[in-house]
Order: structure tokens, then C-alpha cells, then sequence
């Protein structure tokens, strides 16, 4: 058993560590983080960094709606060409997933998505790919009003958040920079900001 165990552990670091390196072999770097919607959407925060619930690691969260639509619904994209290091089973929990860029800087999470099927440890997506849709109304955690949870990781660890802001340790949003001033809500209310995400393929 203690040699399985440690055939195992092996096995399960190499992943990690071949992605490590392919990522200090050529990967362009990540300089903005797409929004997770069809390019062309227009995308309104409507509860920012320090928020009602967005405390402890989900301080800097956004949550985002579709500015001129249902969002409810809405096909839920890949923000960037990657990896996911976790994923919620498709309607578990508060339908989370995690999409580490192919740099391996940073990671997405997403959450209050109807995942579209299991995602396996480590499978690899490309920018604009579907992941999922936006959660109903009381559906997977959204407290009511369907919208997509977006929080920035540094390395994909969902303990490392960090704002959307390259001044302050992370990276922009569509280009938007916002930083943190310590105020509640920050940013709620702004946009709207548009999605340059390619379509589904
Ligand atoms: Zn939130």
C-alpha cells in the first residue's frame, strides 16, 4: 500500500507540474481577464468588492448581470484558455468552477452556474467555451436574483483573491481597472462593461 500511495501522489503532482512549466515556456501572459459571457454582452455589477456577502475570501467577488437582457439562463463561457482545478458537480452547491489561465498567474472562479456536465480535474477549455448557464432565480446559491459570482485567484487558490486591478496585485476586468479603496460595495453599480469573449466553439 505505502508504494501505491506514493505511485499515486506522483502521479497526481505531474499534471501540476508539467502545467508549471509550460507556463514559463511560451504562454503569452494573461494582461485582462474577460468577462464569462457571449462577446458583444453588456454586463452590470451589481454587488462589488466588500459587498453584503462578499466577505472573508469573496471580498473582492463581483456579481455580474447582463445589462440588456434575461440573465437567467444566459450561456456562461470560459473567461480565458486553461485548465479547471475544480469544478461543482452541475447543480451542487452554489455552482462554482475554477478556470486557471494557461500562464498559470491566475485563476477564475465562477459561481451560480448550471454547469452543463461534470468537469474533470485538470481538463483542459479554451477561451469562450461553455461551461455552463446562469442559474434560475433560488437556483444554485443566487439568493434570488440570477447572476454570475465572479472572484480573480492568484494561482487559482481560492484563498488568494484578489481585485481586478493590476496596480493592486491582479488584473483588469475588460480592461476596467478597479481598485480597492476599502469603501462597502465598491463598484456596485458601475458599467456597463462589454464582453470581448469569443462565441461558443
Ligand atoms: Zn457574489
Amino acid at each position: 500500500m505505502g508504494l501505491l500511495g506514493s505511485v499515486l501522489v506522483l502521479g497526481a503532482a505531474s499534471p501540476g507540474l508539467v502545467l508549471a512549466a509550460a507556463g514559463t515556456a511560451g504562454v503569452a501572459p494573461v494582461s485582462s481577464v474577460a468577462l464569462p459571457f457571449e462577446g458583444g454582452e453588456a454586463v452590470q455589477i451589481i454587488q462589488g468588492y466588500h459587498g453584503g456577502t462578499h466577505q472573508g475570501d469573496s471580498l473582492y467577488g463581483l456579481d455580474l448581470v447582463l445589462a440588456s437582457g434575461e440573465t437567467s439562463g444566459a450561456p456562461v463561457l470560459a473567461p480565458f484558455d486553461g485548465t479547471i482545478p475544480w469544478a461543482f458537480a452541475p447543480g451542487e452547491k452554489t455552482g462554482c468552477i475554477e478556470i486557471l489561465a494557461a500562464d498559470g498567474r491566475f485563476g477564475a472562479m465562477l459561481c451560480h452556474i448550471v454547469l452543463d456536465r461534470p468537469f474533470g480535474h485538470g481538463e483542459p477549455v479554451v477561451r469562450g467555451q461553455q461551461l455552463g448557464s446562469v442559474g434560475a432565480a433560488g437556483m444554485v446559491g443566487n439568493n434570488g436574483t440570477p447572476h454570475v459570482h465572479m472572484e480573480l485567484h492568484v494561482a487559482g487558490r481560492s484563498s488568494n483573491g484578489v481585485p481586478f486591478s493590476a496596480s493592486e496585485g491582479g488584473l483588469p476586468l475588460e480592461g476596467w481597472d478597479l481598485p480597492v479603496s476599502g469603501a462597502s460595495n465598491e463598484h456596485g453599480g458601475e458599467g456597463p462593461i462589454v464582453s470581448t469573449t469569443p462565441a461558443p466553439r
